[in-house]
């Protein structure tokens, strides 16, 4: 991206705090003309109280005739006006520095506000791909850099050129030579900024990656502690992370060595320009071109001339590592999201569960196809059982019905619309969904469940908890409904958090059911009071749902086997299909059975 693109980017995304932003930077020009009159009382007490000036002609309309004469009262005026300017400009930077963490805190939060929002409209197949602590990284830590950038960079670099702009005048109007000398410096400092400013990015950009990197080991760790821990490999996971870590530090020091070597040289360009200014300017007061006051008054001036001039420089370094932040923050909102939704897309009540899949293929990489050619017809009601071997691609087709990435050739229709002609949201409304691996959020039990109709009463969630056969073990917990399951539902067996997934379907009633292994981390006798709960949930809806086990797919009207060509074999199931599943169905063998059988009809 370059620079001019992200300065505009940087722009709009102010466009919501500009008010307060146009105060501050008022707040912030007032700095100018209080620093300007800091001087002003040495002056007075040197030309017209030591010596006998007269006041400036600038003064005299605004300074009563009495305050200034005798100089016993003109003294007194001065000290009076160094407090009267101390308490200004101390008031205006207390108010300066209110609003300043207002706006900057603001910016930051809808900025990462938006790109959560962002992240959350990715493909899980975005975050398989980057590692969920990439975007963590550049949610919590590169978004905060436009606060820096805004308020800390634009607003002290604009009004840093401002004042360096009032001196120069001031300094102009009272020695021309000397301005001269005093700006001499400027080109120097321009092209050591110039040189350090490309270094420090890129220097920058390698930190932000090795410390996201770094936090990708602690995430991959704590979310897999369990496994850690069972094959002792603490030490290991420590090494690996104490690495990373370390090449962010290396990466750092070269970076601090970098910004602090530029630190130096511009010190010593404007010590050199001061330098020549005392000396072209003694030598001016001894000719009397100039009067010692003001002398002194250039020299104090210089202080402020330069100061914006070391500000200016040092904040294009210091800027560069932010601006390496927020380059990665809006290269995160850049991403396209795997499942674009059409400007016009179609907005759906409640399909009646009519799916179609026309030569449907896909590959999570493009060489390595996982589904070919696949072509269904499933009439609304249909109940779809899908078999095949580990690694399949049961899931997958699954995940390309409910959108979650789209086929790479072919199309899959719902009720003879294209799935990408609908509203993503409304399209996702259609399916209640039990995944293979169960996932609960760190809340109660009953608000787990509620996650699939937010509305729902508490009458409904028990409702659906009795249907799902999980209401007897709920009640048996200390705080019944209201029991956190913890992170990731970690409270509960793997069988319990099934069943918490079942009642969220049963909850949902959506047209679409999509049972991904319903039943497979719960015993026998519990699968079969599932299945029968399962009979009443499926009554009505369109249903595809993956088992190993034969007997689970018994009252399947038909029957999809997942080849590992990545083709599809469709088989309807009669009743004398079902009543010898049911013989073979108490049996792992019930799934090999039915497969050989398969394999053997060209013999038969
Ligand atoms: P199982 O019975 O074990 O659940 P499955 O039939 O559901 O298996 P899928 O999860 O659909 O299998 O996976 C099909 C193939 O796609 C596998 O070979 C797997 O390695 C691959 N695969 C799955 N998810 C991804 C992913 N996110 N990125 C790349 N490849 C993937
Ligand atoms: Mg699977």
């Amino acid at each position: 991206m370059n620079d001019w693109r992200l300065y505009r980017r940087l722009l709009h995304q102010m466009r919501p705090v500009r008010a307060r932003f146009v105060a501050l930077f008022g707040l912030e020009l007032l700095a100018t003309p209080l620093a300007l009159l800091l001087p002003l009382p040495l002056k007075l007490v040197v030309d017209n109280v030591i010596g006998s000036d007269p006041l400036p002609a600038l003064l005299q309309p605004w300074v009563p005739a009495a305050w200034t004469r005798p100089p016993s009262h003109m003294l007194i005026f001065a000290v009076g006006l160094v407090l009267a300017i101390a308490l200004v400009s101390q008031l205006r930077s207390l108010c300066a520095a209110l609003l300043r963490t207002w706006t900057a805190e603001r910016m930051v939060l809808d900025f990462r506000a938006q790109l959560f929002q962002h992240v959350q409209r990715l493909s899980p197949l975005h975050h398989d791909r980057r590692g969920a602590s990439d975007a963590a990284y550049r949610i919590e830590r590169d978004a905060a850099s436009i606060q820096y950038l805004a308020i800390d960079g634009v607003i002290p670099f604009v009004t840093a050129l401002i004042t360096l702009a009032s001196m120069f005048y001031v300094i102009v109007q009272l020695d021309r030579a000397l301005a001269l000398v005093a700006v001499a410096v400027a080109p120097a400092l321009f092209v050591l900024t110039r040189i350090y400013r490309t270094r420090l990015r890129s220097r920058s950009r390698e930190v932000k990656k090795l410390e996201s990197d770094a936090l990708g080991v602690v995430y991959e760790v704590m979310s897999s502690l369990r496994v850690v821990k069972a094959f002792g490999q603490e030490h290991r996971e420590l090494a690996r992370f104490v690495d990373t870590a370390r090449l962010g530090m290396r990466q750092r020091l070269r970076l601090a060595f970098a910004e602090n070597g530029l630190a130096l040289l511009v010190g010593m360009t404007t010590a050199a320009g001061t330098a020549a200014i005392l000396f072209v300017g003694a030598r001016h007061v001894v000719s009397g071109a100039l009067t010692l006051g003001e002398l002194l008054l250039v020299m104090s001036y210089l202080a402020q001339l330069y100061s914006p001039m070391r500000t200016i420089s040092r904040k294009v370094a210091s800027l560069q590592g932010h601006l390496a932040s927020v380059e990665r923050a809006f290269a995160l909102l850049d991403e396209h999201p795997d499942v674009p939704e059409r400007a016009d897309a179609l907005p759906l009540g409640r399909a009646r569960g009519a799916v179609r899949f026309e030569s449907v293929s896909f590959g999570y990489d493009a060489s390595e196809p996982v589904l070919r050619d696949v072509s269904l017809d499933i009439a609304p009601g249909t109940r779809v059982g899908i078999m095949g071997r580990t690694g399949s691609g049961k899931s997958t087709l699954l995940h390309l019905l409910t959108r979650f990435f789209d086929p790479l050739s072919g199309r899959i229709l719902l009720d003879d619309v294209d799935l990408r002609d609908y509203r993503v949201a409304d399209l996702r409304n259609q399916f209640a969904i039990v995944a293979q691996d169960p996932v609960l959020f760190s809340t109660s039990i009953a608000e787990n469940v509620r996650y699939a109709r937010p509305d729902a009463s508490d009458a409904d969630i028990v409702r659906a908890a009795q249907a799902a056969d999980a209401d007897r073990f709920v009640r048996a917990l200390p705080e019944g409904y209201a029991t956190p399951v913890r992170e990731r539902g970690m409270r509960l067996s793997g069988g319990e958090r099934q069943r918490i997934t079942l009642a969220r379907a049963f909850l949902k009633d959506a047209p679409i059911l999509i049972l991904d292994e319903p039943t497979s981390s719960v015993d026998v006798g519990t699968e079969a009071g599932i299945l029968k709960t399962l009979e009443r949930l499926m009554r009505g809806r369109t249903t595809f749902i993956v088992a190993h086990r034969l007997g689970t797919l018994r009252h399947c009207d038909l029957l999809l086997t997942l080849g590992d060509d990545g083709r599809v074999q469709v088989r309807e199931q009669t009743a004398s299909d079902t009543r010898h599943a049911d013989r073979s169905s108490d049996g792992e063998d019930g799934a090999l059975s039915l497969a050989g059988r398969e394999n053997d009809d060209p013999r038969s």
